[in-house]
């Protein structure tokens, strides 16, 4: 249920609305826009008698929030959230941030050759991943706390923001100490436990479709971390399992407007795990970009054919660099643009 608060109401009236929120049994999650605060109603199943709140000073509307996940729903909080990390980077306004690096922090020269690089093409955000989910048990596991470090260090030296996967819920204090985006893979969209350990970090969380994951799943996943209080979630449709096999995964860009349309969270596309195939980056890319998507994550490598995990959709550095240009025209023609830092010449 959502409370609307009248645009006279008071801090002290919405005061009270949670106080007897909170007396009922239920939690009350107040959002306060431009005109006027709502308060979402959270509880178990159980209905909450709107007649035990209707009367209350201040309280305008009540209604139902019909669809099962509700602070990550438009009905709760009609304005996109926007999210903004170190170094700038700024997710669900009209710039576009491009998160680009490693598939795995491999070592600290390379990850740092990468940044530096990156950097100078204007990313502000770098990813990489420190702990890896491999199908199999004998590929490489990740580095672990010591590509934390690495990555902390990128921070530091070039300004970046970091993200990074957390794979399980007692990993993801270690992994919030020294990132600024945790990454929850597809492998792990319906991992609760994980969900509610980042719901109790403030940090933001970019979490991943989950390959057979719905739309509907994926919200509800995202409603978990937001039932914890972390508010700062984004959404990131990373491709679908289907009986394709050309690609690696179908990039579902419907995905993109429909959650545009469901939820006021920042959607994030990856093209490189969505095709699992370089050459299909690009194009890949600018598809997501006038579908409406507010990001994008991509493996770039040095050295591809060397990369320790997803060599064959990570690009080189001067292809990612055709790429900015030309995506870059088409967020242009979608009256947006790419969130890059200023080049020096
Ligand atoms: C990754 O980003 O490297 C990754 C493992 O992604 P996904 O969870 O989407 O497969
Ligand atoms: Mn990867």
């Amino acid at each position: 249920m959502i409370i609307v608060m009248k645009p006279s109401a008071t801090a002290e009236d919405t005061a009270g609305v949670i106080a007897r929120v909170e007396e009922l049994g239920y939690r009350a999650h107040p959002s306060s826009g431009e005109e006027r605060t709502v308060i979402g109603v959270i509880g178990d199943d159980r209905p909450v008698d709107p007649d035990a709140l209707r009367s209350l000073r201040g309280v305008e509307q009540i209604h139902p929030i019909l669809a099962p996940y509700k602070l990550a729903s438009r009905d709760m909080h009609p304005e996109d959230t926007i999210i903004t990390v170190h170094g700038g980077a700024t997710f669900g306004g009209t710039a576009i941030p491009v998160m680009a690096g490693p598939c795995s922090v491999e070592d600290a020269e390379s990850t740092f050759a990468i940044a530096e690089q990156l950097q100078g093409m204007g990313v502000k955000v770098l990813r990489g991943g420190a702990f890896k989910p491999r199908t199999s048990p004998y590929s490489f596991q990740g580095l672990g706390e010591e590509g934390l470090k690495i990555l902390a260090e990128v921070r530091e030296r070039y300004g970046m923001a970091v993200v990074t996967e957390v794979m399980t819920a007692e990993e993801a204090p270690l992994c919030d100490e020294y990132v600024d985006i945790l990454q929850i893979g597809t492998r792990n969209m319906q991992n609760y436990r994980l969900l509610e350990a980042v719901g109790r970090t403030r940090t933001p969380v970019l979490l991943k479709r989950g390959m057979s994951g719905t739309i509907e799943e994926l919200l509800l996943a995202a409603e978990y971390i937001l039932a914890g209080g972390n508010e700062q979630v984004m959404l990131c449709e990373r491709g679908i399992r289907t009986y394709e096999t050309a690609t690696r995964s179908t990039f579902d860009i419907n995905a993109v407007p429909v959650l545009k349309q469901l939820t006021h969270l920042p959607v994030i596309v990856d093209p490189s795990h969505a095709t699992g195939r370089w050459d299909l980056v690009e194009p890949m890319s600018k598809a997501a970009v006038a579908a409406g998507a507010d990001g994008l994550i991509i493996e770039v490598h040095a050295d591809p054919s060397q990369a320790i995990s997803d060599g064959a959709q990570s690009l080189r550095p001067e292809a990612f660099a055709d790429l900015l240009r030309s995506v870059e025209r088409v967020a242009q023609a979608v009256d947006r643009s790419l969130d890059l830092a200023a080049v020096k010449a």
